[in-house]
């Protein structure tokens, strides 16, 4: 699963940016990644730092403490259960709590920590005597401990009347936020999800502001358009008084129609000296253009994704002629084999909810994730089948992308991807068994093979040893 990164050099390829799907998905595709996400990606890679100043010394921590933060917020910071800071924090976090206050660019794959750090540097940077608003992100929970900061949220909806002057430490602007806040109001979200926008039960209410009333808020959490108007057309936030900037999901951020103009429009009138954040899980030429354009004499930190292995996971493909012929082999199969979970690929709407009514029929606990599901009804499915509670998750191509789920063990190919001219896609592929035979554990990825076309073992990366055929006596 590879592609070329801006220095030519190979990279994996992201979750969400699998198939290169139009914008829209790429923002739900981002929010499903955050939502099923329970715990930090592990990263083993080195983390690349280029510093604007070579010659000054470069820190890193390896604990919470050596970071020297109130301790109301180390308090918070063990309340979400962290240890110790993950990989890319090590770096980040010290560059980010600097004095002088620098700027940064950091790029990781999503899951590796780079929200919790830059809310993190937030809430340590705001000063609560202050009454103006600051920019960064809140993390509620992680700022429990500091009552005396508080935040709102800068989205479609949530209107501010002309003249009134917001007085929160804190604004984030993010991707997608009015697509998102539904979700977030109507509980769906795990409470923990603190992703490119925080949850609030106010969420979709909003603070109600009469003309005149100062809110005492020190956090607005918001979209670029609304925190456009916010400071330029209704001018309740004075962006001369913004001393910390944070975009994160730049990449998800610019594929948004207007949303990389808009952010470019605020940027415009905040101060010099406001010391600019921007995280990307993906660095393409074009998120390198706009990191460059808003965040001057940047400090760069990368961590590398790292390679998926296929080690420990055993490829089998069984030949058949039809569908009925795959349903009795997936029969079998389960017939001789203990599965913990497994994932079921179909190529079509039609195919997958045919299957998953059959599977129910024999038995099974089946969760089926399909494209006309509204991305809130998503994000269920998933956090369902997450939590154990269905067995079996029938799904099609489209709306799996980037779906982590850890305890799968046994990843059925119902359908062997296709690109749109129907030959192989060993991407797909490779993404699809990827997500089975984690850390270290043994997997199995099963092909039901009636297509020759999709079917092309010489090409399959992993190698023809690993790759054999499954007769069908296991049970
Ligand atoms: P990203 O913004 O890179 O996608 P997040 O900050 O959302 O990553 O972190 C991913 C997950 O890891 C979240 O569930 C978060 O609570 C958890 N997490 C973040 N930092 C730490 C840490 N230092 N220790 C343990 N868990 C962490």
């Amino acid at each position: 699963i590879r592609e070329t990164d801006i220095n030519g050099n190979i990279e994996p390829q992201t979750d969400v940016s699998l198939g290169g799907g139009p914008p829209s998905d790429l923002a739900e595709q981002s929010l499903l990644n955050k939502l099923i996400r329970s715990s930090l990606v592990r990263n083993m890679n080195q983390v690349e730092v280029l510093q604007r100043d070579p010659s000054s010394p470069l820190f890193s921590v390896k604990t919470f403490e050596e970071l020297r933060l109130k301790p109301e917020l180390l308090r918070g910071v063990y309340c979400l259960g962290f240890n110790r800071p993950s990989r890319i924090q090590e770096n980040a976090l010290p560059m980010m709590l600097a004095q002088p206050p620098q700027n940064l660019i950091a790029q990781s794959q999503s899951g590796t920590g780079k929200t919790a750090a830059f809310s993190l540097a937030m809430l340590s940077h705001v000063k609560p005597e202050n009454h103006w608003t600051q920019i960064g992100q809140v993390m509620e929970q992680m700022g429990k401990f500091c009552p005396e900061v508080t935040l709102t949220y800068a989205v479609r909806g949530n209107r501010m009347e002309r003249g009134v002057r917001l007085q929160q430490h804190v604004v984030i602007r993010t991707l997608s936020g009015e697509g998102r806040a539904p979700a977030v109001a109507r509980g769906h979200l795990d409470p923990q999800w603190r992703g490119a926008c925080a949850c609030s039960s106010t969420w979709s209410s909003g603070p109600s502001v009469e003309r005149g009333v100062r809110l005492q808020q020190h956090v607005v959490i918001g979209t670029p358009g609304t925190l456009l108007d916010w400071c330029s057309k209704y001018r309740i936030i004075d962006p001369k008084l913004i001393s910390m900037f944070v975009l994160d999901e730049a990449d998800v951020m610019i594929a948004t129609q207007g949303h990389r103009d808009q952010s470019i429009r605020i940027h415009r009138l905040l101060p010099k000296e406001c010391q600019m954040l921007l995280f990307s899980a993906t660095f393409e030429d074009s998120v390198w253009g706009f990191a460059e354009k808003v965040v001057p004499d940047p400090n760069i930190i990368r961590l590398r994704r790292e390679e998926e292995t296929l080690d420990t996971i055993k490829q089998f493909y069984i030949l058949c002629r039809e569908e009925e012929e795959k349903f009795s082999a997936l029969c079998d199969l389960y017939g001789g084999l203990t599965v913990a979970q497994a994932m079921i690929f179909c190529r079509t709407r039609r195919t997958a909810s045919w299957l998953a009514g059959r599977l129910t029929e024999e038995g099974h606990q089946v969760a089926l994730l399909s494209g006309e599901l509204t991305v809130e009804q998503r994000a269920d499915v998933i956090q369902r089948f997450r939590t154990g509670k269905e067995k079996v998750l029938v799904t099609t191509n489209v709306c799996s992308r980037g779906i982590d789920v850890e305890q799968v063990t046994l990843v059925v190919n119902f359908d062997l991807p296709v690109d749109m001219e129907g030959n192989a896609d060993n991407e797909t592929y490779l993404h699809r068994i990827g997500r089975t035979g984690r850390f270290g554990r043994r997997g199995f990825a099963v092909n039901m093979v009636d297509n020759r076309e999709a079917f092309q073992p010489q090409h399959q990366p992993a190698g023809p040893g690993n790759l054999q055929e499954m007769e069908l006596l296991i049970s």
